[in-house]
């Protein structure tokens, strides 16, 4: 008998439909090959959710997502609503989200593709074969810390971090890097701040669980040094929420486009996959957005919710080939394109590799 998941669909706004549409195109292909059923269930969120509802994040949406398996979402946002009040803006929808999800584990992986490596801006011997996981704590930190506040001379926040926050991110770390290449590298500035020390002594506690990692700890300065000239040392980089907030964004660019990058955000509730990019309102319609980005989140989905490893294999094989064979969306047309392909074209191209 086959199995099942019950998948909530978020597409959002913007180019969210037409990318979404092809990570699910994909999915119902590894349904076939793999015996895996999956029931998919729309929800609304942004800018969508208040022209339908008046409210970005509806509570059928909450309800919905929470009873899931996982949550696969496109992106929300777009210029029609951005003179709107707070509370009426489709990013309010998505933080509230996912506060409601409790995610406090973003997951960004950073890898470099040998077919588009010219599209990064570090030269090819630096980049080929980066194959970085970024797993950046998300709820917690600077970010969230009180006291915190401004008054007309003073502004302040609070680097807040409690034992439990950072052995739950670390488990997180040393559970996928068991899955990897072994090696976690720890990014923090135990040097000057007292919060860090805090998070090196709970590292390492938790690393003696995990005897088959290797652990290394380095300060964020040099980490965001190290990054653009060595990033091929790197295999799981664990860090706080402002210091990976800097370093993913910077890992992710190592790759060179934002159409191709996914990420998943875990944590005490359901999972959410997503890519990195926004709803890209300027080709919005057009059928050139890059769908790699979605169709690998959902690869992430595969992997890290469902347990299914040869299904996520499948579609990061097929990712690889579709690029191997020269196929790009506009975004990559410049990089040894043998032909330009449509936002659909390329759902169908992977597809279709996975099915042979
Ligand atoms: P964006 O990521 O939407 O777009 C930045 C640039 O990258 C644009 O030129 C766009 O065309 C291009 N781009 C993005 N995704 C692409 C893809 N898959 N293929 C090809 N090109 C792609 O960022 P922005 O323009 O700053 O924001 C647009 C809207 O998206 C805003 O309303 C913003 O609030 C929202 N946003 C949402 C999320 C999210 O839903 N998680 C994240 C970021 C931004």
């Amino acid at each position: 008998m086959s199995k099942n998941y019950n998948i909530s669909v978020i597409k959002g706004d913007g180019i969210g439909v037409e990318i979404v549409d092809e990570a699910i195109k994909v999915l119902k292909t590894i349904e076939d090959k793999f015996d895996i059923k999956f029931n998919f269930k729309d929800y609304l969120m942004g800018g969508c959710a208040i022209d339908a509802t008046g409210n970005p994040l509806p509570d059928e949406t909450i309800s919905g997502v929470l009873n899931s398996d996982a949550c696969l979402f496109g992106a929300i946002g777009g210029p029609k609503w951005d003179k709107n009040p707070r509370e009426l803006r489709p990013e309010s929808g998505l933080l509230r989200f996912r506060k409601e999800m409790g995610v406090f584990a973003n997951l960004r992986p950073a890898v470099v593709y040998d077919e588009l490596i010219d599209a990064s801006s570090l030269k090819p011997e630096i980049i080929k074969g980066v194959d970085i996981m970024v797993v950046r704590e998300l709820i917690g930190g600077i970010y969230f810390g009180e006291p915190k506040g401004k008054t007309q001379d003073k502004g302040w926040n609070t680097m807040v971090y409690t034992v439990e926050e950072i052995e739950r991110i670390t488990h997180v770390a040393f559970k996928l890097a068991m899955k990897r290449d072994k090696r976690i590298c720890s990014i923090d500035k135990a040097n000057v701040l007292d919060v860090s020390q805090l998070w090196r002594d709970t590292v390492e506690k938790i690393a003696t669980q995990y005897p088959e990692v290797e652990l290394s700890h380095m300060y964020v300065d040099n980490a965001a040094m190290q990054l653009i000239a060595n990033p091929k040392q790197f295999d799981v980089m664990l860090t706080g929420n402002i210091f990976g907030d800097i370093l993913s964004d910077e890992a992710s660019m190592l790759s060179g486009s934002i159409g191709l990058l996914p990420s998943a955000s875990t944590g005490l509730k359901t999972a959410v996959y997503e890519p990195i990019h926004g709803s890209a309102p300027d080709i919005t319609g057009l059928g050139i957005a890059n769908p790699i980005a979605t169709i690998s989140s959902a690869s992430m989905m595969l992997r890290y919710s469902l347990n299914e490893e040869k299904a996520a294999d499948a579609i990061d094989t097929a990712v690889k080939k579709a690029l191997k064979d020269g196929y790009r969306t506009k975004d990559l047309a410049q990089f040894d394109a043998k032909e330009v392909v449509s936002t659909s074209q390329m759902g169908d191209i992977i597809s279709k590799i996975i099915n042979n």
